[in-house]
């Protein structure tokens, strides 16, 4: 039988955002030993900002309105940020053929012309010669009809709560935190040595990253626990893949919700650490 307590922890957990599948989840959270993170809207705020726009013969404003139309479909941060820039509203009858490939960026036809725009891996899918960049943030690349156009440099933020999250979890016998991303390895190592994250994996694909989550499942010892935390974009196959996924901020996708065992209703990192020492609490572990 399921003791009382199980539920008793589920209400508790509840009442400060931490919302529990299930009595099971209640238990693997509590045994969790390895956090693995997505990094962007996870460790960071996920809220990217134009900071410079590099082009060969085009003018600015219309790079930007390439991509940001390209990108008017995608729930992507980085779309987000190249509408905000574009800052008009968007004619949407302009563009069609939107194709959106996670972990790499898009495609649209706008105007009548080829859009792509997304990073190095993008580019190389469609055999586009690119203008490698060295500079501090994550690149959106744009491509019109093939030919390579110029490039958008975007950069967002660590969480300010960040860095304090992953120590928390430390000291609550977390020994492995591990960040996956698909962004570049330049901002991916940044990202990593601010926060103290123990290792780091960058340029993934979503597909990628099950494999990795899969590769550390096969590694970790007896009763130790792996939870993946993500904002739910393109992560629903990790969050399945996990022994807890972790959904964070409610408003996240549909499919992430779904496939999570753990959601937590606001985007704190801190709200990780809780919710495995309140787990710990309603089964009477002592730590
Ligand atoms: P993370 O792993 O950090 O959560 P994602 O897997 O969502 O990031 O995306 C990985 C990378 O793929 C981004 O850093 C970006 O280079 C590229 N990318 C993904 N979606 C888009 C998009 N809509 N537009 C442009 N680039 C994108
Ligand atoms: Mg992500």
């Amino acid at each position: 039988s399921i003791p009382l307590s199980f539920f008793a922890g589920i209400g508790g957990a509840s009442k400060v955002g931490v919302l529990v599948k299930g009595s099971n989840y209640l238990e693997s959270l509590s045994q969790a030993r390895i956090v693995v993170f997505d990094k962007t809207g996870t460790l960071t705020q996920g809220v990217f900002e134009v900071n410079g726009i590099h082009h060969s013969e085009m003018e600015n404003a219309k790079l930007v309105e390439y991509a940001a139309l390209a990108e008017s479909a995608s729930s992507h941060p980085i779309s987000k940020s190249l509408q905000r820039a574009y800052g008009k509203e968007m004619d949407r009858s302009r563009v069609s053929q939107i194709q959106e490939i996670g972990g790499n960026g898009v495609t649209a036809v706008v105007d009548g012309h080829t859009v792509a725009a997304g990073n190095d891996k993008l580019m190389e899918r469609l055999g586009i010669p690119y203008i490698s960049c060295h500079s501090v943030g994550t690149i959106v690349h744009v491509a019109i009809d093939g030919q390579y156009a110029g490039h958008i440099v975007i950069s967002d933020m660590v969480k300010s709560t960040s860095k304090q999250a992953i120590q928390a979890l430390k000291s609550a016998g977390v020994h492995k935190t591990v960040m996956l991303t698909g962004d570049a390895e330049r901002v991916a190592a940044q990202v990593a040595a601010e926060l103290e994250v123990d290792q780091v994996y960058s340029q993934l694909l979503p597909a990628d990253k099950v494999e990795k989550v899969e590769e550390l499942l096969a590694r970790k010892q007896g009763k130790e626990k792996l939870a993946f935390v993500g904002d739910g974009i393109n992560d629903a196959p990790v969050l399945a893949r996990a022994d807890i996924g972790i959904a964070m901020g409610a408003m996240g996708s549909d499919a992430a919700i779904e496939a999570a065992d753990v959601v937590l209703m606001d985007d704190d990192p801190m709200q990780i650490a809780k919710a495995i020492k309140i787990s710990r609490k309603c089964l009477g572990i002592v730590y």
